[in-house]
Parts: structure tokens; sequence; C-alpha cells
């Protein structure tokens, strides 16, 4: 039995997102869109092609807290019964979400883009767009959420479903894999298109989570596993992970090569890097270009074959030889 897939609209770069729904023994949603009234009617309408309505939801279970995977978990709950799980280090997002975006916010304002070397214009472009994103999600209300950890599985469609830890795209994601059917529910860790490795705040007094390394790391674990269907976050479901985590391997392997070429040929900044290799990208700066490269530098600096140096306030890279 395949989970039946509803595509939601989200109004963002990444198109419409998918949520899960087993509508027996007990119904249970994976994923929710992001808070619109659509996304809303699309689950109802879902529920009563079973002869559901949104009251009958008894879970909800979310991958990840982004606003395009958790934004109608609190509406929901304030419809019916269903209680909210998400993995143990998802669980502040939920629980607060304006807050935990407002300290990334700052984070981003105050340390992080400041040393890009990003153009000023830029910058109210890219508040805009986090304020944006902010408002189109809710927070949950602490007596219906619950957290999950890596040990139990979550019952889904009846059967258990290992919670498999996948960090790269986002330091809270899970995905879930049913062994005996080989489905796997893959979130944003495994799509058609490579995710973007966001970068996030460091947690106190620790370093940065390198996402593209970390997220090459969950690859590998994800191409070990027995999988004959995946169920994206965003997409089609699809059959072949093997050949497709090759393929996505080879290509930032490929780009961070390009990565170090134009290093090489003397762009040393994150912006400079940026506008070389996405010269195809409209002239305002996406998130996808910024964390990608940050990402492929990560690696580099992984291996040895760049160093970092802070030159009046920005990061500079060169190659060490
Ligand atoms: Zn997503």
């Amino acid at each position: 039995m395949h989970p039946i897939r509803l595509e939601l609209e989200t109004g963002l770069d990444v198109g419409t997102v998918n949520a899960y729904l087993f509508p027996t023994p007990e119904p249970v949603l994976v994923d929710t869109g992001i808070k619109s009234e659509q996304g809303y009617g699309v689950i109802a309408a879902a529920l009563a092609d079973h002869h559901l309505t949104i009251a009958d939801l008894r879970r909800v279970i979310i991958t990840h807290p982004h606003v395009d995977h958790c934004g109608l978990a609190a509406r929901i709950t304030r419809e019916s019964e269903a209680t909210v799980w998400i993995y143990e280090r998802g669980q502040p997002w939920l629980l607060d979400f304006p807050g935990m975006w407002q300290q990334r916010t700052r984070y981003y304002q105050e340390y992080f883009l400041t040393k890009l070397g990003l153009p000023a214009w830029t910058e109210p472009f890219i508040l805009n767009y986090l304020t944006m994103m902010v408002q189109l999600t809710e927070s949950v209300p602490a007596d219906r959420l619950i957290t999950f950890d890596l040990d139990s599985p979550l019952s889904l469609g009846g059967v258990d479903w290992q919670v498999i830890y996948t960090p790269g795209h986002a330091s809270m994601m899970t995905c879930f894999y049913q062994p005996e059917t080989r489905q796997f529910l893959s979130a944003d860790m495994l799509l058609s298109k490579t995710p973007t490795p966001i970068v996030e705040q460091p947690e106190a007094g620790q370093a940065r989570l390198p996402a593209l390394p970390v997220y090459l790391d969950s690859l590998a674990r994800v191409e070990q596993l027995d999988i004959d269907w995946v169920y994206p976050g965003h997409g089609e479901p699809f059959t072949g992970h093997r050949a497709l985590i090759a393929q996505q391997r080879a290509r930032i392997f490929q780009r961070k090569g390009e990565c170090l070429a134009h290093i090489q040929a003397g762009r040393h900044t994150i912006t400079a890097i940026v506008d070389e290799m996405y010269r195809h990208y409209p002239p305002q700066l996406r998130f996808t270009a910024l964390w990608m490269v940050v990402g492929y530098l990560d690696l580099l600096k992984a291996e040895g074959a760049i160093k970092e140096e802070e030159i009046n306030g920005v990061w500079h890279y060169y190659l060490n030889q």
C-alpha cells in the first residue's frame, strides 16, 4: 500500500510540498504544508475521500520544522484532538517558531551574512524574505506536542517505521523507513534535486555544523538501505534511490571542483564565487546559491584544499599549497 500523497502549494521557490496521509487504522498525517486555506482544503478533501474529516486525525508527524512541512500543524490541533509528533531536536521550533526564527535571523544578520562580502542592497532583500517565511507557520501548543527519539519506531498505516536521522538540509531532519515493504518517506533528505544545505545557527559554544559534508554522510547512510519506493517531501514518488544518490554525489563533487577552480582563478569571497557559479540565476542573491557555495567551501576546507582568512571582517578563501 502506498501512502496517499497530498500535493500542496507553498508559493515559495521550492514549488509544491507533499504531505502523506495514512487513513487507517487511525488517521495519521506526515507533514502539513504551509499555513494556508488552500492547503487546509486539500487535506480536508483527501480525508473526505476516506469518509474522514480533519477532526478524525489522531497524529500529525513532522519530518522537520520548516514552514512548508509544519505550517498547518497548529491549526489541525485546534480542529481535532490530534497530537503533533517531532524528533526531539525539532521540538523548540514547533513550540516557538517565531522565537527560534528570530534567533536564526539575528545570527545571519549580525554574524554570518556580514562575513560573505555581500553588496549592501541585498541585506533588506534577505531580511524581507526571512520575515515573510515566519508568517507561513504557527507554534504548536506544548500540551499537544510529543517528541520521538531515534530508537522507537512510529506506527503508520498499521506497520512500524524506523526513524532515520538524516541531518544536512536541516539538523533536525528525520526520515521514516519501513524495512518489510522497503518504503522510505524521505522528507527533504532525498529529492530528485539535491536539497539546499541550510546554514544554521550553531549551538552555544559550538562550531557551525558544516551542512553539506553532514548531508553527504546522511546520503551514504540512506544509500545502504534497501528501498523500493521513495516518498519525497517535494515531487513525485520514485524508485532507484542508489542511482539518484550516485548522480547527486557526482554533481556535488563536480561543482566543488568548479568552486576550487574559481578560487584558483582569483575569486576569494563567497559573493565573488556565487557570482561566477550562479551566473544563470537572477541578480538577486538566492539562498540556494549562497548555501550551496558555503557547502562546497566546507567540503574543500575539510579536505584541507583551501584555507579561510578573515580580511576586514569578510571571509576570504585561498588554496592551501
Ligand atoms: Zn521542504
